[in-house]
């Protein structure tokens, strides 16, 4: 069977996170975007392991589901479950686990130097090797998150997988600003599976699912899941054009302005604003780069980009993402149609012209891959631009800064706020 996964959310008792990060709402909300295995999070921290364990049940070695006399309604309650935990090294970067079992998840607390269950993702007081070595005794499979971020990410910090892990990890997560062809210009990740995970804080329909991966397996299971990542063998990355993503260009933190980099080194990395420039994930992989085009390894999978169908919803009539406005339209368009990953590529246009006239000439933009958009960068996601814009789009902008100033991924801004995660 093909499954979609998204292996990398957080739990309600990660920081700046939706207490509604549950598994009875995360299930549901995981079908209707078309998601079949999501990352439980947080899989280190004791209150989110007796949530899971009182909310699911084994439906296979390391799977779950929500149990069958939870409230969901059955046709929603299908999404499985596997344990996934992110961990920050002393070194401020982060490093994501996937897990065997819940008994596993218990039995590695102990291995672990750090306080666990102050924040979903814990801060341990050991290095990247010595996070690697404890995963592999327990069965886990491990790589760096959102590999290229500027604030905690593996390449901020190393210019070689190696130097962190001394061997090579498990996978690779290419997090929001980057995809494929990009990474793929450097030669130490030739032989690496890239995996694209949402890195959810929310479990609204533009963040879970926003990234994914496509796989292949006979049952679903997590030896099957591992062997699907250790043997090379996912099938489709699914994820945001990475001019999309938050640190897509370098760009300041305070005001968002793009800078070229030798401007930046000029000014030191302050901006005139007074706010703090930060290297973009395009630059740093530039500096990475041993080829100036893509060498992409036989092995390597296609990276489909997709956006969160609310995003465009709410871009296209100028309302904000979370409102009932936008959600009702979503989710018109995804009962009728399945779920979001089929409206999104694979509903026939005309099908979509007879309920939304409005948005499909935006989704078959998004199809003929001919849609604009302007870059993020220093925190702010980047953004979708219409030609023709109906609206003013100035007062576009005003509206969508209140949800792009945040950053409801591990890389945040450190002045958001909670209110900023929803
Ligand atoms: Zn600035
Ligand atoms: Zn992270």
């Amino acid at each position: 069977m093909i499954i979609n996964a998204d292996l990398h959310i957080h739990g309600r008792y990660s920081l700046a996170t939706s207490k509604n990060m549950t598994p009875n709402v995360i299930a549901p909300q995981a079908r209707l975007k078309g998601l079949d295995l999501v990352g439980t999070g947080d899989a280190l921290h004791l209150k989110w392991l007796k949530i899971i364990e009182e909310s699911t049940e084994k439906t296979d070695e390391g799977i779950y589901s929500l149990k069958k006399d939870s409230q969901v309604t059955s046709e929603n309650s299908g999404c499985r479950f596997i344990l996934t935990v992110e961990v920050e090294d002393i070194k401020r970067v982060h490093h994501l686990l996937i897990l065997p079992s819940l008994d596993v998840a218990y039995g590695m607390r102990e291995d672990f130097k750090g306080n666990l269950d102050s924040d979903g993702r814990p801060k341990v007081h050991m290095n990247g090797a010595e996070i690697m070595d404890i995963a592999h005794e327990h069965g886990c499979l491990a790589g760096p998150s959102h590999a290229f971020t500027p604030w905690t990410s593996i390449y901020k910090e190393y210019d070689s997988l190696w130097d962190c892990y001394d061997k090579k990890p498990d996978f690779l997560e290419l997090g929001l600003s980057a995809d494929s062809d990009m990474a793929d210009h450097i030669e130490e990740l030739q032989d690496i599976p890239f995996l694209s995970n949402s890195d959810a804080h929310s479990p609204w329909p533009h963040r879970l699912g926003r990234e994914f991966n496509e796989m292949k397996v006979n049952e679903l299971n997590f030896q099957n899941i591992k062997d699907s990542i250790l043997k090379k063998k996912i099938n489709a990355n699914y994820g945001f054009d990475p001019r999309l993503g938050k640190y897509h260009k370098t760009a300041c933190t305070r005001c968002y302005k793009i800078f070229d980099i030798e401007d930046a080194i000029k000014q030191k990395m302050k901006c005139p604003c007074g706010g703090t420039i930060k290297k973009g994930v395009d630059y740093r992989i530039y500096e990475l780069s041993t080829w100036d085009e893509p060498h992409h390894p036989p092995h390597r999978p296609p990276y489909v980009h997709i956006l969160p169908l609310a995003d465009i919803i709410s871009r296209r009539y100028n309302k904000g993402v979370t409102t009932v406005f936008v959600q009702k339209i979503w989710e018109e368009l995804v009962h009728k149609f399945g779920n979001e990953i089929s409206v999104l590529i694979y509903t026939p246009l005309k099908e979509l012209e007879k309920v939304e006239p409005k948005l499909t000439p935006i989704i078959k933009a998004f199809r003929d891959k001919t849609l604009q958009i302007e870059s993020g960068g220093g925190g702010r996601y980047g953004e979708i631009l219409f030609e023709n814009d109906p609206h003013d789009n100035s007062a576009d902008k005003s509206a969508d800064n209140s949800n792009n100033k945040s950053a409801d991924n591990s890389d945040r801004n450190p002045d958001s706020t909670l209110d900023d995660y929803f």
